[in-house]
């Protein structure tokens, strides 16, 4: 007999290792009971549920045995029998898909509760108040989630209760206020089409299918696409035994981090509120203490918690989020999970477990991403700065973010998502405000702790982010706030530094961030584990000096011909390029040479000991052109047949002729130095006078000179013969002991073809993807993108645009033809790659499949290449 399949797992039956099946919170509540943690008995309706559910209708009466059969098994364990008329059991009921979506479905509290046994609970519970104070909530929230009732009116309902009994705080309400407020509320479900359900297991029922439908809420579908959560996921549906925090003063709960989740620092951090739920803490609505003070409140309880935190971080190596409830002094685990943490965060834990003997090198590099990486290079306020604070709020998620203030997430969307920089400020914000969030350079808030929604989401997104900021007072109507006799209206610019809490009036300047020795060390470290080392695209010694700051391991792309960008050296190369004869090319040459040594010696200087890739020129020629325009409109201005004016005329002409239709494909590379030898002569003279005097003083200089665009055996082979003969005079003459290679950029898909025999003369291969790219689609990579390539991405011809990320069925095959070859002719010969795309995690990724020696990219691009390398090297970016 075919065997029936499981959709229901008791908390005994599960562990950590089915979260794909059980969902995060399910597959850890299971862990924790097996590893004897205070868990409230439960049972997990598995994510495969989830998919029938969206598959079939009326799934779920298929597994309604079984649902009450796993309760059966609850009541047993938990002593209490749902829907009884004494000491009846309540449940929550709450989602939970394999990877974390903090907020963004459906969570029910206090469930089985009516009439008779909200009675039966405040005989059990010896509190009348706690009672009908659970049964408000329930029907509030389930009206909420479940029947989709508008929850202002509950609020309101709710404020003229505390205001009839005269009391600030929701639990001040004697119990005979929350008896009447609880049948007005039916009244407001009523009046709102519904019929509020008094049965439990009806109650239960309808819970679940909310659980189910919440995977598919525009608010978690938008949640998923920004985090990439893939869609088959879909969410576990949770049933545990309520634990009740809000009986007395003997009771709470909170929320800890085992580790400070801003700063990483080894300590506990978290809050906790005496004699509330949950949804108060997360909600922040009371705003609530640190976890510091549970140990003068609840001593045991605090050192009880401690022991347990210390636990769970070292039963799963790595950083934990957990919330707790305190019931009558007695304390319940009710979730843990991996705690996110900013990028400083993650980067400090992980270098200190890695000390701890927690956890080795791999995990250690594998607890940070790239886009953490990227987050860490982010701006920050100058400290230097003078700051104009209006307010100081809690310091939610670091980093400074500048932008004008704007009130509604709807508009933070539209304007952020056109690039304007624009600040979201709000009382708090909800799950349905994600996508302002994450179109705006920051958010405020005026309550919530430093674990409500907007501090979690902001960490989550690298957001800066300032929250409770209790004084602000915001009218969202009339679209302004007032702080401390300050109005700001809504487009005033705002700084945000969400590292202190300050929020300051006005735009303040920015400055770049600063390596700290966590982050230094972390990369240290992924450059242990990597297969590949990174290298930078660096044409001048400042950039030379930087790369080497952020830590590249050598120089694998000097674009010469940007060296000549500055503006006392255009004209210089303009009159080389439009030189009539080698003569007058040579003496605008000679003053090219002396510049280009100087540079040769910065960066040699710069990068001592380290290799330094030289391209010759590869100018697109239309780049360095004399615009004819101007030239005629000087012409006007003259005698027509003086001296000067013949000269401009010549000028225009050879401009004229040099014009090409198709500059990409052109007269470029080393197609220029095969024509006009002497350029790449004057270059290799630069080159190797520079490294011979430094070789001379006892720098170590490793110059490695690339050939561009090559796409024959002839060209490289004449090329090499150049560079070798102006190289054996210079180094022969100087006396000295100098090493170097020459090799060529793969930029053509026939240099890829032929790439063995190019080998016989390259003693080094640099794949040269943008052009690659551009040759192998026959897309122009200066006009593609606003043409119509963001238009293919969008349209779903492409995942991602191939310039930005590399396509590897075709540039990628190319790639590996090349290397496959090269290999075949010059076993070990160096393959790297200094397109754009060497600095793209993903391409990284295919480049350590391909074992090329480097990737290089731009300076500020080089942390993020060096962790992407540790994880491709570990196949935890693929
Ligand atoms: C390339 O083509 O990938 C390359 C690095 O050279 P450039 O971008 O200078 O053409
Ligand atoms: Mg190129």
């Amino acid at each position: 007999m075919e065997q029936k399949k499981k959709y229901i797992y008791d908390f005994c039956e599960g562990s950590a290792d089915m979260r794909t099946l059980l969902g995060g919170k399910g597959a850890n509540l299971a862990e924790m009971s097996k590893i004897g943690l205070p868990v409230p008995p439960g049972f997990i309706i598995t994510t495969e549920a989830c998919h029938r559910y969206w598959e079939e209708e009326d799934f779920i009466s298929s597994i309604w045995d079984d649902v009450k059969e796993a309760v059966a098994r609850v009541e047993k364990l938990a002593g209490k029998k749902f829907g009884a008329s004494v000491n009846p059991l309540l449940v929550s009921v709450r989602s939970g898909a394999p990877v974390s979506m903090p907020g963004m479905m459906d969570t029910i509290l206090n469930l089985g509760l009516n009439d008779d046994t909200v009675k039966a609970l405040a005989e059990a519970a010896g509190d009348e108040r706690f009672a009908y104070d659970s049964y408000r909530r329930f029907i509030q929230m389930f009206s909420d989630v479940v029947l989709g009732v508008d929850i202002v009116k509950f609020e309101e309902r709710l404020a003229k209760a505390r205001e009839n009994a005269g009391v600030k705080a929701d639990y001040q309400i004697p119990a005979d206020e929350l008896k009447k407020l609880v049948a007005d509320y039916k009244v407001i479900v009523k009046e709102a089409g519904f019929e509020f359900p008094v049965d439990p297991w009806k109650q239960l029922r309808l819970a679940i299918d909310a659980v189910f439908r919440s995977w598919n809420t525009p608010r978690a579908i938008t949640y998923r696409k920004i985090n990439k959560i893939p869609e088959e996921y879909g969410t576990a549906v949770n049933i545990v035994t309520m634990v009740f925090g809000n009986l007395g003063d003997d009771c709470g709960t909170g929320v800890c981090f085992t580790r400070s989740p801003s700063t990483g620092e080894n300590k506990l951090f978290g809050e906790y509120l005496i004699n509330a739920q949950g949804e108060d803490v997360v909600a922040g609505i009371r705003t609530p203490v640190p976890i510091a003070a549970l140990e003068k409140d609840m001593p045991e309880v605090y050192s009880e918690f401690n022991r347990i935190a210390k636990l769970l971080e070292r039963h799963y190596r790595d950083a934990q989020d957990i919330e707790f409830t305190v019931e009558r002094g007695k304390l319940y685990i009710l979730q843990t999970r991996n705690g996110k943490r900013t990028a400083a965060a993650a980067v400090r834990a992980a270098v200190e477990m890695l000390h701890e003997g927690l956890i080795d090198e791999a995990t250690a590099v594998s607890r940070v991403s790239p886009d953490q990486v990227e987050q860490l290079l982010h701006p920050q306020i100058d400290p230097k700065a003078k700051r104009d604070v209006i307010v100081k709020g809690l310091p939610a998620s670091p980093g400074a973010a500048v932008g004008r203030v704007v009130f509604d997430a709807d508009e933070a969307a539209e304007r952020g998502g056109k690039g304007e920089a624009v600040v979201l400020v709000r009382p708090e914000t909800t799950p349905d405000d994600i996508h302002g969030l994450f179109a705006s350079q920051g958010v405020l808030t005026s309550h919530g702790g430093m674990t409500s929604h907007a501090a979690v989401v902001a960490r989550g997104l690298g957001k800066p982010c300032v929250s409770g900021a209790e004084s602000v007072k915001i009218d969202l109507a009339a679209e302004t706030f007032t702080v401390g006799g300050v109005t700001v209206k809504k487009d005033d610019y705002l700084t945000l530094d969400g590292s202190s809490g300050d929020v300051i009036l006005g735009k303040m300047e920015l400055m770049e961030p600063q390596f700290d020795d966590n982050f230094r060390e972390l990369l240290d470290t992924a450059d242990k584990v990597a297969k590949m080392q990174v290298w930078a695209n660096a044409d001048t010694p400042e950039d030379a000096r930087r790369a080497r700051a952020f830590g590249a391991k050598g120089i694998g792309l000097c674009r010469t011909e940007h060296m000549f960008m500055a503006a006392d050296r255009l004209p210089v190369m303009e009159a080389m390029v439009v030189a009539h004869t080698t003569e007058d090319r040579i003496v605008q040459l000679d003053k090219l040479e002396k510049m280009q040594e100087e540079d040769f010696t910065g960066i040699f200087e710069a990068m001592q000991g380290l290799p330094v890739t030289i391209r010759l020129l590869d100018p697109p020629l239309h780049e360095f052109l004399p615009k004819i325009p101007e030239l005629v409109k000087a012409l006007e201005t003259l005698d027509p047949e003086s001296a000067e004016a013949e000269k401009i005329k010549a000028t225009i002409a050879r401009a004229r002729e040099l014009h090409e239709q198709n500059p990409m494909l052109g007269f470029r590379g080393c197609r220029l130095g095969m024509i006009y030898p002497e350029i790449y002569e004057m270059q290799a003279r630069a080159i190797f006078n520079a490294a011979c005097k430094l070789t001379k003083k006892g720098v170590s200089v490793i110059p490695d000179i690339m050939i561009p665009l090559v796409g024959t055996q002839y060209e490289m082979k004449a090329m090499r013969e150049l560079v070798d003969r102006i190289g054996a005079g210079i180094i022969e003459e100087s006396g000295v002991k100098l090493e170097y290679m020459v090799g060529t950029m793969i930029e053509l898909p026939r240099a890829a073809l032929v790439a063995d025999q190019l080998a016989e003369y390259a003693q080094f291969f640099s794949c040269g993807t943008n052009d690659l790219t551009q040759t192998t689609f026959g897309y122009s990579r200066d006009d593609a993108e606003g043409k119509f390539l963001a238009q293919y991405v969008q349209m779903g011809v492409f995942k991602e645009n191939p310039f930005a990320q590399l396509d590897r069925d075709g540039v990628g095959a190319l790639m590996q033809i090349a290397a496959e070859k090269g290999r075949s002719v010059r076993p070990g010969i160096q393959l790297g790659i200094c397109g754009e795309h060497g600095g793209n995690p993903s391409s990284i990724a295919f480049c350590n499949k391909l074992a090329l020696n480097y990737v290089s990219c731009s300076p500020f691009r080089v942390p993020v290449a060096r962790l992407s390398a540790a994880l491709a090297a570990i196949g935890e970016i693929k």
